[in-house]
């Protein structure tokens, strides 16, 4: 899946063949905001390209979360406003150098050294609106409400409401095509983060990766945290071997392995 759609008025979803990434765009009458932006400077361009087409209005960026595949492309939408939850900063001050050498040696792995070429020649762009738990973007006829509602795929996910149409982009906190991602998690805490989100009352959730999906999916996905953070516990304390840690985890072993390494 490649391309753009339109979820509501003036809210649209871009997929991304690479990663099955999920960025997006709302469009109010003065400004528009763009949310992520590819994982590297040729990513980042093409989007900004193709955002220009869609409107000529002066964008915003908000940056879900410091995983490179969402922000690397940020450079591309300079000058801009940038948009972060306060952590995103230091996630990116500490680890973004290291994202930028594992994912070239996968990436030449892979045999696709032209990707590995891009991400190495990709500056870096820090966010220069710290959110601290909220704040609003005044798109013109129209508000973007910037969530932090807790640790949960990273310690510093931020969720972009859009509330005339009730859609909610979600970054990574939700996955969908994939089991969720818990490299850098908070496993326990994931599910309350969660709860926040559909608290909300969404029509529609925007992931990080995959299609766009209804409340209903979102539940289902926090009811599978929620059984993997108790899993995650009774590991933790001792109570259950990794064995069955496995064996009860609603997750593949990899994924479930990572999440165990999070919480021991
Ligand atoms: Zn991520």
């Amino acid at each position: 899946m490649d391309g753009w759609e339109a979820v509501a008025a003036g809210v649209l979803v871009r997929r991304h063949a690479e990663l099955d990434l999920t960025t997006g765009l709302v469009i109010g009458e003065r400004r528009a905001l763009v949310i992520d932006t590819g994982g590297d400077h040729r990513q980042g361009a093409e989007l900004a390209a193709e955002v220009r087409e869609l409107t000529p209005l002066p964008w915003d960026v908000v940056l879900t979360h410091g995983h490179f595949d969402h922000c690397f492309g940020t450079a591309a939408f300079l000058p801009a406003p940038v948009w972060a939850d306060r952590g995103c900063t230091g996630y990116l001050r500490e680890h973004a150098e290291r994202q930028r050498a594992e994912w070239s040696e996968r990436y030449r792995e892979q045999g696709r050294p032209e990707v590995a070429t891009a991400l190495g020649a990709t500056t870096v762009v820090l966010p220069d609106r710290e959110v601290t738990g909220s704040a609003e973007i005044d798109l013109g006829g129209r508000t973007a409400r910037l969530l932090h509602l807790g640790a949960g795929h990273t310690g510093h996910d931020l969720v972009v409401e859009v509330p005339d149409v009730g859609v909610v982009f979600a970054g990574d906190l939700v996955e969908q095509g994939a089991p969720p991602d818990f490299e850098d998690a908070a496993p326990r805490e994931w599910p309350e983060a969660l709860r926040r989100l559909l608290a909300l009352d969404p029509a529609l959730v925007v992931p990080g990766h995959g299609c766009p999906v209804d409340a209903a999916f979102v539940r289902e996905q926090r009811a599978e945290l929620l059984l993997l953070a108790r899993v995650c516990g009774a590991h933790a304390r001792g109570e259950i071997s990794t064995a069955a840690a496995l064996r009860e985890s609603p997750y593949p072993e990899p994924t479930t392995e990572q999440a165990l390494r999070r919480t021991s």
